[in-house]
């Protein structure tokens, strides 16, 4: 990688756990760490995904290992599947960040309030007690539609994914109990896995980062339940985005810190903002297992006022089409079916409860989408495919790992199998999606936007 400029390092100077030495020979070093985090309501054991790879546990996340080498995530169709996610380990704090402050005995309300492409809003999911609700918000339309997309992977019922500027959740004003604000920043902390990034860092941009945070927060805190806990992450090193943000929140909101409990081994550094003491933790890439992070942890303090419900747009699913529905799912699946625009929406109590609130956001996706009922049959959608609701005895075919390749191209298909019409096409026992097969030929349904570009063979 480019040398770090001396004007970036110069910055880091009597930063809490700064080791310039340590740090810069990090960054010189060709070493590149790899983690993945299981989803656990598809994928019970590393080895039933990486048979071939060493993998060592992340040790602050329950389902997150480092590999002993980085295959090609495009060519594995297990990736496709939403079997893993793909996260830098540090941030995979955030679980252990949730275990201390946030209670896991009733279920909860939670924002991701930046969370494209979706790495903490899927550890959110897996992480939040049972029954919660994740709002996953991205503001950028592009980034948006890659966050649903993996959250379509990752296929739970309980998140309702939103294109909204910070702004428009102080019409959720008390509305959530866990806000996790993982802001945009100048990006230092990932300067050894994007080394392009380095030519563009400047203190300017550290400014004005700085400056978008505290507008982000100064927004959309007022949705933040009092008792509620924020949670702020960057993965920049600097201090303007980092402690001087934590004196910020103390001075305009109305915010307690929540200091953590650090185990020695874990080599993460405490460290306190300058004039009011709150508690943050800083990530070095030469003292843990992965990149730079930076995180701190408030609980909200005063009244709540409970925000009046509307009237949800979305009406239940008349009974006689639930009962085509139903045939597609699992047994015991606790889900509402909600009919929205000609679609059928699968939804988790939580979501289609808070729906006539939620509803004034701008939804990209909200829970699973079964498909669209026409007179004779459900066309299902690749939602349902890639879902934890479908039901395991649905039709459908094991493919070998060329053809699972030429399936997720959208290449034209040849099957042996002797299915008829709507069928799964599966790889290690896990769904990639429809495919209907007619008489004469096999219609490949796999989305277009999803489809892997890249050719050549698989590298693993
Ligand atoms: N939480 C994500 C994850 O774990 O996968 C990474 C989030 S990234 C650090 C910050 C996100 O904030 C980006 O997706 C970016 O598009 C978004 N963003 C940029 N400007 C923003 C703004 N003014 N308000 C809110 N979010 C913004």
């Amino acid at each position: 990688m480019p040398a770090l400029p001396k004007a970036f390092t110069d910055t880091l100077i009597g930063l809490p756990g700064y080791n310039e030495a340590a740090f810069l020979a990090v960054h010189d070093s060709p070493e590149r760490i790899t983690s993945v985090r299981l989803q656990p309501q598809k994928v019970q054991s590393i080895k039933a995904v990486f048979p071939q790879l060493d993998a060592e546990r992340v040790p602050w996340t329950t389902g997150g290992y480092y590999l002993s080498s980085r295959p090609s995530f495009t060519f594995d169709p297990q990736f496709h599947a939403g079997a893993y996610y793909v996260q830098e380990a540090s941030s995979m704090f955030l679980e252990e960040a949730l275990r201390q402050t946030v209670p896991s005995s009733a279920p909860l309300k939670a924002l991701d309030l930046c969370a494209a492409p979706g790495g903490k809003s899927t550890l959110l999911q897996a992480a939040l007690p049972a029954g919660s609700l994740l709002v996953s918000n991205e503001v950028i339309r592009s980034r948006a539609a890659l966050l649903a997309d993996n959250l379509s992977r990752w296929g739970t019922a309980d998140v309702v994914v939103t294109n909204n500027d910070p702004r428009d959740f102080s019409r959720l004003e008390n509305f959530f109990d866990v806000m996790v604000v993982d802001a945009p920043c100048s990006g230092s902390g990932l300067f050894r896995r994007d080394p392009d990034a380095v030519q563009e860092w400047s203190y300017d941009n550290v400014i004005l980062c700085s400056q978008r945070q505290q507008r982000i927060l100064a927004d959309a805190l007022p949705a933040l339940k009092p008792g509620g806990t924020l949670i702020y992450s960057t993965c920049s090193y600097a201090s303007e985005e980092d402690e001087q943000i934590l004196d910020w929140l103390m001075e305009h909101e109305n915010l307690v810190s929540l200091p953590l409990q650090i185990q020695e081994s874990w080599n993460i550094v405490p460290t306190e903002s300058p004039v009011h003491k709150a508690s943050g933790y800083r990530f070095y890439p030469d003292k843990v297992k992965g990149e730079g992070l930076f995180i701190a942890c408030f609980r909200k303090e005063g009244d709540a006022a409970v925000p009046k419900k509307g009237k949800s747009k979305f009406s239940e699913l008349a009974k006689k089409d639930v009962e085509r529905v139903l045939p597609w799912l699992k047994p015991d699946v606790d889900v509402r079916m909600m009919a929205h625009d000609g679609e059928v929406l699968l939804l988790s109590p939580a979501v289609a409860e808070e729906m006539p609130l939620l509803q004034q956001l701008y939804i990209r996706k909200a829970g699973v989408k079964a498909g669209q009922l026409s007179a004779k049959e459900l066309i299902p959608d690749h939602q349902l495919a890639l879902s934890t609701l479908i039901s395991p005895e649905l039709p459908g075919t094991e493919l070998t790992l060329e053809d699972a390749l030429h399936y997720l191209r959208k290449e034209d298909l040849r099957l042996d199998a002797v299915i008829k019409g709507w069928a799964l096409m599966r790889f290690g026992g896990m769904n990639l999606g429809w495919a209907k097969i007619l008489p004469n030929r096999v219609n490949n349904y796999y989305p277009k936007e999803m489809r892997i570009l890249k050719s050549g063979m698989p590298e693993i």
